[in-house]
């Protein structure tokens, strides 16, 4: 079988030889005529030569992306279908560890650009943001039930990327029985985490913030905590677990927190050491600056500043107000953990920023590890754009 030709212009190959999923538009010197979205493609350098197999997306600045490196492994079922089988193995320890929510398939970093697939118990939800998404989704559905022979399977595929990629939104059950409002869903075998499959954030929940909040539990003890952006609370689950003494979680979201304070019961963790807060982050953290609170513990989890490079600097500023109101807060000894979950966030940058900040602030601090994306949020390392969430655990001083 013959598929039709993407050929980029002369020197522009570079990217594809280094294996980046995505081909940009900018590169391309000519299309095949007739070519649809979501159509398998065959990339090649100027003088003709085979680069890679890609699928097709006309009105994408990414024109195609890539599966494939080799000319002889076309995508087709059985290459999708081994890159499926592949990605929920190395899932096993993690599940294995008590983890009833996990990512099984992480789009690009378990080379399979733009497709999403996360298990919360019985439910497996995707969200497909791309054409090259759209293309595999059936072959990876197939393969996911003969994995899960039990699993009712949902779609979330309503991301801002979805749309710009030229697909329209797309929710609803796939087959099996629809998710509950509310699913309960073990994390690190301690702690149940409130997701919401049909409305909530992402496809339900934040799974990427596992590592990290296991490590909030552990700094927990006798703390006075202060939770920022805390969506459905779940740092704030961890560090009652872990033994603090008051946990206040801060969001703007008053179902989210309505979520939060539920999941604080099904926990069976005391109420009476937690607050639920529904007030601007920025706002709440001056007024308890000006009050010259302290916390041991204070945690800034916000959403994506930066949604572009032209939007990257005032992101920045961004970072660094709430960083300098977020050290100002913590006493001395204690712990500041904060995040960006920017995909233009460059780690070092972060790290300036956060030293900028403690300048503003007038304190010392010392970082005492790197944070990130836990391991199942797998990174592809010809992609550095999938290393999205990183974070820093300061000590002030
Ligand atoms: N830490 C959470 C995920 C946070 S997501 C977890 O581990 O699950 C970011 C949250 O920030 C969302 O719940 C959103 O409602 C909230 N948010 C966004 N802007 C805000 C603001 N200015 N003030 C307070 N909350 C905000």
């Amino acid at each position: 079988m013959t598929y039709p030709r993407i050929t980029l212009h002369q020197g522009r190959e570079r990217s594809v030889l280094r294996r980046h999923p995505w081909l940009f538009s900018k590169a391309v010197a000519s299309i095949d005529e007739g070519v649809k979205s979501g159509q398998q493609v065959q990339i090649c350098v100027a003088d003709g030569s085979f680069l890679a197999w890609g699928i097709y997306a006309e009105k994408s600045q990414i024109t195609a992306r890539l599966l494939s490196f080799k000319e002889n492994e076309p995508i087709d079922d059985e290459l999708i279908a081994a890159r499926v089988k592949a990605a929920c193995a190395l899932r096993g320890p993690l599940m294995a560890r008590g983890n009833d929510g996990v990512r099984l398939i992480a789009a690009e970093g378990d080379y399979l650009p733009g497709l999403i697939v996360d298990k919360y118990n019985d439910f497996i939800v995707l969200a497909c943001s791309s054409y090259a998404a759209e293309a595999v989704k059936d072959t990876a559905i197939d393969t996911l039930s003969q994995i899960f022979p039990t699993a009712s399977f949902y779609e979330r595929s309503d991301s801002r990327s979805r749309l710009k990629e030229g697909l329209t939104a797309r929710c609803g059950v796939i087959s099996g029985a629809t998710p509950p409002d509310i699913l309960y869903v073990r994390e690190n075998g301690q702690i149940y985490l409130p997701i919401d499959i049909k409305n909530g954030h992402k496809t339900g929940g934040y799974l990427d913030q596992r590592a990290s909040r296991f490590k909030a539990g552990q700094l927990s003890r006798n703390a006075r905590v202060l939770n920022c952006f805390s969506y459905t609370g779940g740092f704030g689950l961890w560090a009652l677990k872990g033994g603090a003494k008051r946990v206040e979680n801060v969001d703007v979201s008053g179902s989210a927190l309505q979520h939060a304070k539920e999941g604080c019961a099904f926990n069976h963790l005391d109420p009476g050491r937690c607050r639920f807060i529904k007030e601007d982050v920025f706002a709440y953290l001056r007024a308890q600056a000006e009050k010259k609170e302290q916390y041991d513990l204070v945690i800034l989890d916000p959403p994506k500043f930066a949604e572009s490079q032209a939007t990257l600097k005032k992101a920045c500023r961004g970072y660094q107000d709430i960083n300098r109101l977020g050290l100002q807060l913590v006493r001395p000894g204690g712990r500041l953990l904060t995040f960006s979950c920017s995909g233009l966030m460059e780690p070092s940058l972060f790290q300036k920023i956060c030293a900028d900040a403690a300048l503003d602030a007038g304190v010392s601090a010392q970082v005492i590890s790197a944070l990130r994306q836990d391991e199942d949020h797998v990174i592809s390392l010809p992609c550095p754009e999938s290393f999205y969430l990183k974070g820093l655990e300061i000590a002030v001083n």
